[in-house]
């Protein structure tokens, strides 16, 4: 996941893709083309995605898939500001405080990994909306 974040920036900016053909923007990078005219190589630009967008749908789950995974946790598709749907693990364990188009925003967590040791992951955390 190293390679869809640029690390040092709050909230840390996406890897996207740009299409130079027809402007489509893609999350994460699609290695085989344009996702929407089917244009590769050249025509295809890194594009940062600013790293926040609205919460389209989220799930709570309670039962952990495997026993070095803490639950509750929380999943979310998001529509990021720049058009792309991604769907990620947010900072909040439950989905009790979370409505569909609350704003949320990209950050990283140090996780603890089974097979890796500590490793930095790309999470979303709700952001209050006045
Ligand atoms: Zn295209």
């Amino acid at each position: 996941m190293a390679d869809l974040y640029v690390e040092g920036t709050l909230p840390p900016s996406l890897r996207g893709q740009r299409c130079r053909v027809c402007n489509a923007v893609t999350f994460p990078p699609n290695p085989y083309g344009c996702e929407q005219c089917g244009a590769t190589g050249a025509d295809l630009a890194e594009h940062a995605l600013a790293g926040r967008g609205r919460l389209r749908a989220f799930a709570t789950t309670f039962l952990p898939p495997r026993k070095d995974v803490p639950a509750p946790f929380t999943v979310a598709s998001i529509t990021l500001d720049d058009g792309p749907v991604v769907r990620a693990l947010l900072t909040c364990p439950t989905d009790e405080s979370l409505r569909i188009g609350g704003a949320v925003q990209a950050v990283l967590v140090e996780q603890q990994s089974s097979e890796n040791g500590m490793q930095t992951q790309l999470r979303f955390e709700p952001k209050e909306t006045p």
